[in-house]
């Protein structure tokens, strides 16, 4: 039986040396589709970014709570700043997969703490919430910490930094996919970089980031980018996203 097996594997491997050998080298290389040029530079988007926040205005912006409204939020030297109380932002467009870039800071001004100190968020297709907040001497639990997938899914490390430092997020989003009667056929997933390091590597989303209860599964299409306003001061700049 053993001689058997050997002389299968023999064979096998013959075979597999013979069919190469009739290969050449470019009989594997191609040379279509002809790719696009995409132009990048350090600290700068991608030339086929949209451009959501280039420190000018809030043109690409509108209230969530009154989408015909536009956003109320201070833009001072480049930079965007939550006005609390003023509600949350959204985004005049929808978007499905994408790759999305954002620098974000905390209040200087250290005040409150756990969940009250430094929260804002980004809320994906304005239904999955990224953390954002001020985890500096400030436990809170796990999965609501700067980058948790908020009550679902913590990051895989704690890329902090000082409260009035700048941090950046890369994301990665593969929406949920639902067919035509709406059943999910395919979890959301994210990829991201907090600070250059990575903290979700294909989280996938168990339904919408509820601060009460379990996540609610949902059919949805494209969806907007929103900002939340959580009371705190947070500041933001270089926002910009590539729809995949
Ligand atoms: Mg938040």
């Amino acid at each position: 039986m053993k001689r058997i097996i050997l002389a299968s594997f023999a064979l096998l491997a013959t075979s597999y040396i013979q069919a190469q050998t009739k290969f050449q080298p470019q009989d594997t290389e191609f040379y279509t589709p002809k790719l696009r040029t995409v132009e990048t530079a350090p600290n700068k988007a991608p030339s086929d970014a949209i451009q959501l926040f280039n420190g000018a205005n809030l043109n690409q912006w509108v209230s969530s709570k009154d989408p015909s409204k536009p956003a109320d939020w201070l833009v001072e030297n480049g930079i965007l700043t939550v006005k609390p109380k003023s509600g949350d932002i959204q985004t005049k467009e929808n978007f499905e997969d994408f790759q999305l870039h954002l620098e974000w800071r905390s209040p200087l001004e250290i005040k409150g703490e756990g969940q009250g100190r430094g929260n804002s968020g980004i809320f994906l297709q304005g239904l999955y919430e990224l953390q954002i907040l001020d985890n500096n001497n400030n436990p809170t639990y796990v999965n609501g910490q700067a980058a948790a997938l908020y009550k679902q899914q913590p990051p895989l490390l704690t890329a902090t930094k000082k409260p009035g430092e700048w941090h950046t997020y890369d994301i990665l989003y593969s929406a949920p996919k639902f067919n035509k009667d709406g059943i999910l056929v395919k979890k959301g997933t994210i990829t991201m970089l907090h600070n250059g390091v990575v903290v979700h590597y294909n989280t996938q989303i168990e339904g919408t980031t509820e601060y009460i209860g379990l996540p609610q599964q949902k059919s949805h299409g494209a969806g907007p980018i929103i900002l939340q306003d959580h009371n705190d001061a947070v500041s933001f700049r270089n926002i910009w996203i590539r729809p995949l």
